[in-house]
């Protein structure tokens, strides 16, 4: 039988259960093996590998996943591909399909229940567009013991993931998830490769996990509402972005100045220049000085 993702077999499954897309549930299917096939050469698994997958569709991903992976465990939240995943994958005995929104699913308990201590485990999809960013944040915040993560996405979210400091895409996006992991944009993908085809351009993205943050900080949440104040409003200085959007530090502009010099930083400057470095560090001293003002 040929693979689920070629044009003619996915058409005859979609017409054989009469099925619609749903724009809301960001049904885009892959109908092209060589891109399935590169996006798994990405995750680099061997036979001993693990696959958590998001968003199995008709299983055009799951397929090729299940070829390679020791298993595959892919969470779906539209009940009406249930049948028809039951049927496709029903030549691969090592794919569990779990019917959950993936936001409100324990994955944490899942990959206990599901794989074994120290499995080598890989998150590989094709994700829904309009739950990217919630998806990756889930992923990495729960702390999940996973090696990477490969997945396709917006061309446009993945220059954001992976930019560079002084570079216009670049934003707290990309701290957030380089603070994490290693980014980089692995591939571009044409419209062409999916049914209905996506109004934006696609590219996948490997998010290899760091085994300790980029930056070590004394306050990770402190870290993380320091990178948002500094890019509230991109065109002010990085001065004013924090005194009009960082709660909890004194407003005193002076005082401020002095702590950003203190770190190296000058005050100048706006928050779209700064390495991930030169927020753990600004952080570091802005956290000292909230201590201070709160304790005096
Ligand atoms: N993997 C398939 C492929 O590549 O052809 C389908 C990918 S399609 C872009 C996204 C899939 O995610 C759809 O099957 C959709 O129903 C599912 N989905 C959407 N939101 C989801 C959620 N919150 N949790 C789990 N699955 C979701």
């Amino acid at each position: 039988m040929k693979d689920i993702a070629t044009p003619n077999r996915t058409k005859g499954i979609l017409e054989k259960y009469g099925f619609s897309f749903k724009k809301s549930l960001g049904q885009n299917f892959l109908i092209d093996t060589n891109v399935l096939n590169r996006i798994v050469d990405f995750a680099e698994m061997s036979s001993e590998t693990a696959a958590i997958e998001i968003g199995p569709g008709i299983g055009a991903l799951t397929e090729q996943l299940a070829k390679r992976a020791k298993k595959v465990i892919a969470f779906e939240i539209d009940q009406r591909l249930l049948p028809i995943l039951g049927e496709t994958l029903e030549p691969y005995d090592n794919v569990k399909i779990i019917h959950s929104d993936v936001l409100k699913a324990n994955v944490k308990q899942v990959v206990e229940e599901e794989f074994e201590k120290d499995q080598d485990i890989m998150v590989v999809a094709n994700l829904p567009y309009y739950v990217t960013t919630p998806i990756l944040f889930k992923l990495l915040e729960e702390q999940l013991p996973i090696r990477g993560i490969v997945v396709m996405l917006q061309k446009e979210v993945a220059d954001r993931i992976a930019a560079a400091p002084g570079t216009k895409d670049y934003g707290s996006l990309s701290i957030a998830l380089q603070y994490y992991t290693e980014a980089e944009t692995v591939m571009i993908v044409p419209r062409t490769v999916f049914v209905p085809q996506p109004n934006v351009d696609s590219a996948v993205i490997r998010l290899t996990k760091r085994e300790k943050p980029a930056v070590m900080v004394q306050d990770e949440a402190f870290f993380f509402e320091v990178v948002r104040a500094s890019f509230a409003q991109r065109r002010k200085t990085l001065m004013n972005n924090l005194v009009n959007n960082l709660q909890g530090i004194p407003k005193d502009k002076e005082l401020l100045e002095q702590t950003l010099q203190e770190a190296g930083i000058d005050p100048k400057r706006r928050g779209e220049t700064l390495t991930i470095e030169e927020f753990g560090r600004l952080s570091d001293a802005l956290y000292n000085q909230k201590r201070n003002y709160h304790s005096a």
